[in-house]
């Protein structure tokens, strides 16, 4: 697993159809981040999860937001609906939102994989290593301030190092992921807190210094990457699920449509 970098200059990402430094203004970057969404769309990298989903749940919110969560994978029910935390988990995050006077569309929702693994499985090494680089994308196309990892599978990928969230919860930390400098914040998961009225509380009292970290000044960036013109389109055009038909091309609705 690739997820974490150190201080000091990140590689570039070998982003599905990324340009290297093409992001500039925030409606630039929104127009990439959909490019980059309708490439995702149809992605082939693990040919066991392209099989068994029904979409690809790339995520969704506000394309410029200052903050961004990244839980684990999509449930059945994200796997539906093309959505992230959709289910009960997902209305508890809602709710958290709504009591620091945010809404899900003043954020950005992800997961470390965009496909649901079959049977609700951990995901497998490769597959994380797969789906990275959109992960590392839409971080350097959206921009957040402030990314909250959502539980223990997250938060171990995210840092790289396995000490858990009961340990790591509410500590803001300054990490590089890929392209980006911010500030890391590990939270408990929703659905973990849905059934343990303590780890509910404690969440609460995470979200509540949310606004704090976001009124920060953001850290600042790396050098840029050694300028590449283009970083080649891998293997995702060329599998395109099906060449040509309008039917294959995601509907302009869900994620796109809060972006
Ligand atoms: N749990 C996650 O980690 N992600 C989702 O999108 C839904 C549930």
């Amino acid at each position: 697993m690739r997820i974490t970098q150190g201080a000091g200059t990140p590689t570039a990402p070998a982003a599905p159809g990324a340009r290297v430094g093409s992001v500039g203004d925030a409606a630039q970057r929104r127009e990439e981040l959909k490019a980059v969404w309708e490439q995702a769309s149809t992605c082939m990298r693990c040919p066991q999860l392209a099989a068994t989903r029904q979409t690809v749940v790339f995520g969704a919110g506000n394309a410029d937001a200052d903050l961004m969560f990244v839980g684990e994978a999509p449930g059945a029910r994200e796997d539906e609906s093309g959505l992230p935390f959709v289910g009960q988990a997902g209305r508890l995050l809602d709710q958290l939102l709504e009591e620091i006077g945010l809404a899900r569309a003043d954020v950005f929702i992800a997961n470390t994989l965009m496909c649901r693994p079959p049977g609700n499985r951990d995901p497998l090494p490769q597959e994380i290593d797969n789906c990275q680089d959109y992960l590392f994308r839409k971080l350097e196309l959206i921009r957040p301030k402030v990314v909250c990892s959502l539980g223990n599978f997250a938060t171990k990928l995210l840092r790289g190092d396995p000490t858990g969230i009961t340990r790591l919860h509410g500590r803001e930390e300054i990490r590089t992921l890929g392209p980006r400098t911010l500030r890391l914040y590990p939270i408990f998961h929703p659905a973990a807190a849905l059934y343990t009225p303590r780890m509910l509380e404690t969440l609460r009292e995470d979200f509540s210094r949310l606004p704090e970290l976001l009124a920060l000044d953001p850290p600042p960036q790396p050098e840029p990457a050694d300028a590449e013109p283009a970083v080649p389109e891998p293997e995702l055009a060329a599998v395109a699920a099906d060449d040509g038909d309008p039917a294959a091309a995601p509907a302009d609705e869900g994620q796109l449509g809060l972006f």
